[in-house]
């Protein structure tokens, strides 16, 4: 395609498939070298679909829900001789209860992987870019949920809201070295992680295009565009934003 992300090395969590793989793919394909970090599953495909753009890629495997995931992630990034200066945190997994079913096992594992991720992939990465002065981007993946209640995802909610409030933070506390930090908020979104919902439960299918004005759920392709804006020079003056991408489903209270 082009050249957006030309010069720019990226690392993109989660990135074996669904919105990961998309992005990574899309960064590949506007010039930046990915590390494609994430669970081994797809993850070495993913790296060669971004090689196939002509990019450099490495697949990384690290389980973000261990302390020293974040060190180990930036270490293996080594192999690239270029110092990443794109993060996007795109891990997340989703819980199933509501809040009065919700155990103390299932909060914490839920908060380790959507949240706390976060914090030990980001620390090393802006230590890294304070001792190089360098400038660079953070996109964290948030969701709707983070905004609006669902049935039955407490914990999934409360760290998505917790990946907001976490990005505004570290917006403000890194813009004096020149790190920028957003938020993507997704919709309803067919990754292999919904795809059999929406293909087999005809109640969740229909929930989901009633809650969104355009009326589909959306591609992966969709939200890897708003994270390459938000990555790449044109958002250059934007930092603690929240972007969704959810076909105006937080924008009304209306259910079409
Ligand atoms: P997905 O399940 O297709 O992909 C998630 C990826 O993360 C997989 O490759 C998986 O192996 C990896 N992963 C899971 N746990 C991990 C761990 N502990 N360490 C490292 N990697 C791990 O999911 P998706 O639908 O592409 O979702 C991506 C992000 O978008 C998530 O944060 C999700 O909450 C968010 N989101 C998705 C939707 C949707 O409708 N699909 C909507 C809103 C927000």
């Amino acid at each position: 395609m082009g050249g957006r992300l030309a010069g720019k090395t990226a690392i993109v969590t989660g990135a074996g498939s669904g919105i990961g793989r998309a992005t990574a793919v899309r960064f590949a394909q506007e010039g930046a070298s990915v590390i494609a970090a994430g669970l081994s599953e797809g993850l070495e495909d993913t790296a060669e679909l971004c090689r196939a753009t002509g990019a450099t890629a490495i697949a990384v495997v690290a389980d973000v829900s261990r302390a020293g995931s974040g060190e180990a992630i930036l270490e293996a990034a080594t192999r690239i001789p270029s110092c990443p200066n794109v993060l996007v945190n795109n891990v997340g997994i989703a819980g199933t209860t509501a809040v009065y079913d919700t155990t103390d096992d299932e909060f914490d594992r839920i908060v380790e992987t959507n949240l706390k991720s976060i914090l030990r992939i980001s620390r090393p990465f802006l230590r890294l870019c304070r001792s190089q002065k360098m400038a660079a981007s953070i996109v964290n993946i948030s969701s709707v949920q983070g905004m609006l209640g669902f049935p039955n995802n407490a914990s999934y909610a409360a760290t998505k809201a917790g990946v907001i409030g976490l990005s505004r933070q570290m917006a403000h506390d890194c813009a004096a070295f020149d790190v920028r930090v957003n938020v993507v908020a997704p919709g309803i979104i067919e990754t292999p992680r919904t795809e059999a919902r929406l293909r087999d439960n005809a109640e969740f299918r229909k929930y989901s295009v009633q809650s969104t004005p355009l009326r589909r759920a959306g591609h992966a392709d969709e939200v890897a565009a708003a994270c390459l804006f938000l990555a790449s020079d044109e958002a250059s003056f934007i930092t603690g934003q929240v972007l969704a991408v959810d076909g105006g489903a937080s924008a009304t209270v209306f259910r079409v």
